[in-house]
C-alpha cells in the first residue's frame, strides 16, 4: 500500500486530506510541522509527501529543500499546498524539487487525482532508473551492486552478511526461521547449523549499531526484520 506523508498546520485540512486519502486506500501518516515531519520522512521514507508551504518553524520550502538534498529521500515526490497562485513560481521554478501543487481551497476529489498520478508517475520512472534500489528504515539496499547503506553511508559487510541482511528485508514483518535462513542465505537443505544463523546475526546487528535493533529474535524461533519502527 502506498504510504503518503502529510505535512499541514490547520487540523482542518489536515483532517480533510487524511480521510480522503484514507478513503483512497492510501496509508496516510500525518504531521502539524516540519521538525516532526522530517523525522517522519528518515523513519517511513513515504511513496509521495503532500506539504504545506505556510508552516510554523521551518517552512515548506526550506523542508522541500532538505528533502531533495538528502539522498535517502530526494526521490520521493512532494505535492504542494499553497493558499496563493503567486506562489506557484516560486514552488515549481527556483529549483526546488516540488513534483506538483495545488492551490487552497481545492476539492479533496482534485487532491486525491493530483495525488494518484503522482503516484503513477513517479513508480514508474523508479522502476527504470532506480529500479535496484530497496528502502526499509535506515536501510537502502542496491540488489544488483551489492551495495547497502546504514543512513546514507556505506556498509561494509561481507556476501553472507549481504545476503541475510537481503534476504530478512525482503521478507520484514514475518519470522524466518534459522532453517528457514540456512536454506536461502547458505543454501544449506538440512538442519543443525542453527548457531552459525546466530553468530552472522550478531555480527549483523554489531555493524548496524543502534539500528541493530530492527532485527527482532523471536524466541525459539528464528528472526524477524521489523516492519516499521516501534
Ligand atoms: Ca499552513
Amino acid at each position: 500500500m502506498n504510504k503518503i506523508l502529510v505535512v499541514e498546520d490547520e487540523p482542518d485540512i489536515l483532517e480533510m486530506v487524511r480521510y480522503n486519502l484514507d478513503q483512497a486506500g492510501l496509508d496516510v501518516e500525518t504531521a502539524e510541522d516540519a521538525e516532526r515531519a522530517l523525522q517522519s520522512v528518515q523513519e517511513i521514507l513515504p511513496d509521495l509527501i503532500i506539504l504545506d508551504l505556510m508552516l510554523p518553524g521551518i517552512d515548506g520550502l526550506d523542508m522541500c529543500r532538505q528533502i531533495k538534498q538528502d539522498p535517502r529521500t530526494r526521490h520521493i515526490p512532494i505535492l504542494m499546498l499553497t493558499a496563493r497562485k503567486e506562489e506557484v513560481d516560486r514552488i515549481v521554478g527556483l529549483e526546488l524539487g516540488a513534483d506538483d501543487y495545488v492551490v487552497k481551497p481545492f476539492s479533496p476529489r482534485e487532491l486525491v487525482l493530483r495525488t494518484q498520478a503522482i503516484l503513477r508517475r513517479s513508480q514508474g520512472s523508479l522502476q527504470s532508473t532506480t529500479d535496484a534500489w530497496l528502502h526499509t528504515g535506515p536501510i537502502s539496499i542496491d540488489k544488483a551492486a551489492h551495495q547497502a547503506l546504514l543512513n546514507g553511508d556505506p556498509l561494509e559487510l561481507t556476501g553472507t552478511e549481504f545476503k541475510l541482511l537481503l534476504t530478512l528485508i525482503e521478507r520484514r514483518g514475518r519470522v524466518q526461521t534459522r532453517d528457514d535462513l540456512l536454506d536461502t542465505v547458505w543454501g544449506y537443505e538440512y538442519s543443525g547449523y542453527g548457531r552459525t544463523v546466530d553468530t552472522h546475526i550478531r555480527r549483523l546487528r554489531e555493524k548496524l549499531g543502534e539500528s541493530g535493533e530492527w532485527i527482532e529474535t523471536v524466541r525459539g524461533v528464528g528472526y524477524r526484520f521489523r516492519r516499521e519502527r516501534v
